[in-house]
């Protein structure tokens, strides 16, 4: 089995909720479109959708992702290596919400994977580093339906709050395109128009 393939099953069986397959797949038809030179990922997990990533990058492209568990850092770095994917990869080790704020620089691609009840916060960050025709990508935007519907119970109340938030955000903002794929758990796709 390809390693890629084997880090795949592992992350399923430990039930680490990585890219779905179709998720991915409409992500890379934008990724081969575009050739990005720079990826932010915000969730790093075990490196699995970084890994995907990289290879539509641009010869020089680069990925700098986000990750604060120590067991998923340990084996993202692991993975990595494995693959040979160590330089291409940057990890930032920590919380986003402190790590986001101290970064300065211009991305391709914007993938927002983490921490739900702060997706506007992420969106806020990602608005400030994408570059012009960059895309922003927000994954798991309708959270097993419940961002749609009318839930509003139990405790996932902040996270569907905070979703619906980003994605009236996305909306509104004149300087973004916004679609709203129902595919995964839900993709939300911005393109930086102007
Ligand atoms: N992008 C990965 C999956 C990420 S799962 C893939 O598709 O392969 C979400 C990850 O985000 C988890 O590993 C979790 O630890 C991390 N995370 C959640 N909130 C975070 C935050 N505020 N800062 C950094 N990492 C965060
Ligand atoms: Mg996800």
């Amino acid at each position: 089995m390809e390693e890629l393939e084997k880090i795949k099953q592992k992350a399923l069986q430990d039930h680490i909720p990585i890219i779905m397959d179709d998720t991915l797949a409409v992500m890379e038809k934008y990724l081969k479109e575009s050739k990005p030179e720079k990826i932010l990922e915000i969730g790093t997990a075990v490196g699995y959708s970084a890994m995907c990533f990289s290879k539509f990058l641009a010869p020089n492209g680069r990925i700098d992702t986000i990750e604060r568990e120590e067991e998923m850092l340990k084996q993202a770095k692991e993975n990595l290596k494995k693959v040979g994917l160590e330089d291409k990869v940057h990890i930032y080790e920590g919380d986003a919400v402190e790590i986001l704020p101290t970064l300065n620089e211009k991305y391709d691609m914007i993938f927002i994977d983490a921490a739900k009840g702060k997706y506007p916060f992420f969106l806020a960050e990602a608005l400030r580093m994408i570059k012009i025709n960059g895309i922003i990508f927000a994954d798991n935007i309708l959270y097993k339906g419940y961002v749609l519907s009318d839930y509003n119970k139990h405790k996932q109340r902040t996270a569907v709050r905070n979703l619906r938030e980003y994605i009236k955000e996305v909306e509104e903002n004149e300087f973004l395109e916004t679609q709203i794929l129902e595919v995964g758990d839900g993709l939300a796709i911005s393109k930086k128009i102007k």
